[in-house]
């Protein structure tokens, strides 16, 4: 038996699943999971000693790639002094300064310690601010664990919320409404109906957790003057596409101003943080100002901040974005035309250096339609490239992610890889 087997059979007597987060488990795709001991650059070691090219970058906060020289530096120099005070820092306000100069929408900003609290802490806030209860969210789009939002719509139009997850009451849930990606008539339908009692409006601006779907500009346009004309909150939930689809995030790279923003992953470099923030009136509800309360004990922790500021740091060297996307198409691009050359029905996208792998003739543009690609294909060809040493997401309903730290040579491996796995789906 591997040390991954073993691993696994033994955190499964401790550890419920023996994850500490469902899709690890490999559920989606069978089999056992990989237990990683190291990383460097595009590179991951599992405990068996076996190498990987590593596609999910914990999924999205790797962007430079693992174990990276002045992360790293800036970690150990900043932990040197303390890990917490749970009192306010210089750090903190680098950060801010950072933020709102890199997404000018956000003219005020607070730092949680992951992308859920910065999802459930700014819809709280637009509750409060408007003195509204129901959201609206988009089926197919997750952001995070809260209860509030972990409600999907049944197909078809507007649909009163169910909850998704055991634990949720029903009475929460029916103040989620939830409405198809993409869908304009939908939308208008429902705020010519009820628009006047959404607090918020939460989406991914790409979406990123059913699979890749990308946003119709008619999409993005409507939901920005239907928000404004009823006074219900816009949030880009850019906690996958802040600072990774674009410096600015996916509102500098499609031109849409939301009232609201969360981010994660990318802004902690590796470590737990998030934040949101948006409207200096809107956040001035937010305790100790206003009446909207919201707190954390390792808020703003400094070896997390310092780890962040490093890596935006770095992010803003010009060209870095158009670098990055250059090699994520250039990785699509490849496993199209390899799945192409044998025959196999798959399609690719990418923005930015996120992507998605689709089993089907066309990139979908809807949950309903992520729904029709072929699982079966993906979960085969996913244990396949395992086999050859590339690590993707082990779901067919996730984004990948490409790091700025991913040669030529990775890039030119995967796609060779691929070449043999696709003719053996054949
Ligand atoms: N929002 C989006 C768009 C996400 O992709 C995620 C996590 O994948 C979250 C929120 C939740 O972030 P976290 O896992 O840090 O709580």
């Amino acid at each position: 038996m591997s040390r991954n087997q073993q691993l696994f059979e033994q955190s499964q007597t401790l550890i419920p699943g023996g994850v500490n987060s469902p899709v690890r488990a490999f559920g989606s795709v069978g089999g056992t999971p990989v237990f990683f001991k190291r990383g460097l650059g595009s590179r991951l070691w599992d405990e068996d000693g076996q190498e990987y090219i590593d596609y999910v970058g914990s999924w999205g906060p790797m962007i430079l790639g693992h174990a990276q020289t002045d992360v790293i530096a800036a970690v150990q120099a900043t932990a040197a002094n303390s890990l917490s005070f749970g009192a306010p820092t210089a750090l903190e306000l680098d950060m801010a300064q950072l933020i709102t100069h890199l997404v000018p929408s956000m003219e005020q900003v607070r730092l949680v310690s992951s992308g859920t609290e910065a999802t459930m802490s700014a819809i709280r806030l637009a509750r409060g601010f408007t003195s509204r209860s129901k959201i609206l969210k988009f089926e197919g789009c997750y952001h995070g664990h809260a209860d509030s939002l972990l409600v999907k719509a049944g197909s078809g139009a507007l649909t009163f919320g169910q909850p998704s997850s055991a634990g949720v009451p029903p009475e929460l849930a029916a103040h989620t409404l939830t409405l198809p990606y993409n869908d304009v008539a939908a939308l208008e339908q429902l705020f010519s109906e009820l628009g006047e009692q959404i607090a918020c409006v939460i989406l991914e601006p790409v979406a990123g957790n059913m699979n890749l779907v990308n946003p119709s500009p008619a999409f993005l346009n409507a939901l920005r003057t239907l928000c404004t004309q009823s006074g219900t909150l816009l949030i880009f939930d850019e906690v996958m596409t802040g600072f990774r689809v674009a410096l600015g995030g996916a509102q500098q790279l499609f031109g849409i101003k939301p009232d609201l923003t969360t981010l994660g992953k990318v802004i902690g470099g590796g470590l737990p943080v998030g934040a949101f923030g948006g409207r200096a009136d809107v956040m001035a509800f937010l305790a100790p100002l206003g009446p909207v309360y919201q707190a954390g004990t390792l808020s703003g922790n400094p070896v997390a901040v310092a780890a962040g500021l490093a890596t935006l740091q770095q992010l803003q060297r010009p060209g870095f974005h158009d670098e990055l996307a250059a090699k994520t198409r250039q990785l699509t691009d490849g496993l199209v035309q390899a799945a192409r050359d044998v025959g196999v029905t798959f399609s690719a996208q990418s923005v930015g250096g996120m992507f998605g792998l689709y089993f089907s003739e066309h990139c979908p543009n809807s949950f309903a339609e992520v729904m029709q690609c072929d699982k079966a294909a993906f979960n085969r060809f996913f244990h396949g490239m395992l086999e050859q040493g590339v690590y993707l997401a082990p779901s067919a309903f996730e984004a990948g992610f490409v790091s700025i730290a991913h040669s030529e040579a990775d890039i030119d491996q995967t796609i060779a890889a691929a070449r043999q796995v696709f003719a053996s789906l054949r």
